[in-house]
């Protein structure tokens, strides 16, 4: 069976149809998703309107043989699974919850409350992926708008270090680049469309202008449009340095200015090259500087389904969006000490709880020959490779899919999730308010 390719199920099922159902596979977190759901066979084999991956997403999934969790291997029940997790928090002196944006909102805010209990740290994927952007965000803020207003308005749209023709597959025909809106009436003939990359992705194919430029001068490239937006000209050298001469730069300020509302989306290739976070601030500058002519803004691709929503619920709950210590009573934000890569390369976290995320599937070796040494505690729909050697492993049912509740798209707007079917897991949501009532009682009897 190809990824996106329905199963196929022997006789006719009675289907059920769930009408505006949304996929959390990608930030574009599509609302409009028709699914038909077997529910005999609890698969869904059929989903109107989602991409190639959106497909992929949903067809795959199916309930997997498991116990409910595990300790060290074993199978047991989740009230077990949940006493151990509350003993291994409790026990902990610089405990880091990690993961949280593959699930609700819901969830996450209980994450966060558990880590502020026990006085540990939170983070989240965005300390691997946007943390840059994080970090730009606190320095010189956002200028921001909708999805839905780029769609209606942008008639100027440069994708940076993005290639959503891969990456986010609908993003092109419902925002930024097909759609009609009802200031560009005309959809993609009203718009212009740039990308700057330093390789031709896919999306080169689908803009009007592309400049590749050199890697590692995005800073460089950024700030001589600041520039020019100011009226300046750019030193010389950083033609040689960009690989992009300050005539096209010329030309593109131009269009720039003659937008009427432009909007710069930008990627990882931009926050996670050399520069990170102060090419994050260069952009959001560039956009903020563009004000002064017409109409900008600038937003991050996000990537996973609800790493917004991580986000957001970490930020109004501790005033900062990952990388946040809370032992000392208030929150500490310092991404480099307390990112979770960064805590367990140094030895430092002593347990560590991840939720929806395959740390030993990515981070550096030396975080994950830490991580098997530290009671670990592991929330996950599937046997992952962090699953595997966890000290207790939960399986959970899967957002979206199984589970009802809120996620964030990429825009920061709330979107509500309806599910397709039920599962015999518990959701994330569950175990972690059975764990935290857990902690709770045993921190009231102790005070
Ligand atoms: S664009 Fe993203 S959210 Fe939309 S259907 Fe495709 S994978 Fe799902």
């Amino acid at each position: 069976m190809s990824i996106a390719e329905a199963p196929k199920t022997e006789s006719k099922p009675e289907l059920k149809i769930v009408e505006d159902a949304t996929c959390t596979f990608c930030g574009c977190v599509c609302d409009d998703i028709t699914l038909s759901v077997d529910q005999e066979a609890k698969r869904i084999v059929k989903a109107q309107s989602a991409c190639v991956l959106g497909k992929s997403w949903f067809f795959n999934h199916h309930i997997e043989e498991r116990p409910e969790a595990t300790i060290e291997g074993k199978p047991v029940s989740y009230d077990e699974a949940m006493d151990k997790a509350a003993e291994i928090l409790l026990n902990s002196k610089m405990q880091v919850t990690y993961g949280l944006s593959d699930t609700t909102c819901e969830a996450q805010r209980v994450a966060v409350a558990i880590t502020d209990w026990i006085g540990g740290t939170v983070d989240t994927t965005t300390s691997v992926c946007h943390g840059p952007s994080g970090m730009a965000f606190q320095g010189v803020g956002e200028v921001t708008c909708s999805l839905g207003e780029i769609k209606n308005r942008a008639d100027f749209v440069m994708y940076w270090g993005a290639n959503p023709a891969e990456s986010h597959p609908r993003h092109f025909t419902k925002y930024s680049l097909m759609p009609k809106g009802e200031f560009v009436p005309r959809g993609r003939k009203d718009r212009t469309a740039v990308l700057v990359d330093v390789r031709k992705t896919k999306t080169a194919k689908a803009v009007d202008i592309f400049l590749q430029l050199k890697p590692k001068s995005d800073f460089e490239l950024l700030w001589s449009l600041r520039l020019l937006a100011k009226g300046i000209d750019p030193d010389p050298s950083v033609e040689e340095k960009t690989g992009i001469s300050i005539e096209t730069l010329k030309e593109l300020m131009e269009k720039m200015k003659q937008a009427k509302f432009g909007a710069i989306l930008f990627g990882m290739g931009l926050t996670m090259t050399r520069g990170k976070h102060i090419n994050t601030e260069a952009v959001l500058s560039l956009a903020r500087d563009m004000n002064r002519h017409t109409r900008f803004v600038a937003k991050a691709m996000r990537g996973h389904g609800n790493v917004s929503g991580a986000d957001n619920v970490v930020s109004w709950t501790t005033g900062y969006p990952f990388g946040v210590h809370l032992g000392r009573g208030y929150p500490r934000f310092n991404p480099g000490e307390f990112t979770t890569t960064d805590l367990l390369a140094r030895g430092e976290a002593d347990a560590a709880m991840i939720i929806a995320s395959d740390p030993m599937s990515n981070f550096a070796q030396a975080a994950r020959d830490h991580f098997v040494t530290i009671p670990t505690i592991v929330l996950d729909p599937k046997l992952s490779d962090t699953a595997k050697v966890a000290t207790v492993a939960f399986t959970t049912s899967t957002y979206g899919i199984n589970v009802p509740g809120t996620v964030y798209r990429m825009d920061d707007v709330p979107i509500p999730l309806r599910p397709a079917f039920e599962s015999p897991f518990k959701s994330d949501y569950e175990i972690l308010k059975g764990i935290e009532s857990r902690v709770r009682k045993q921190q009231l009897a102790a005070s």
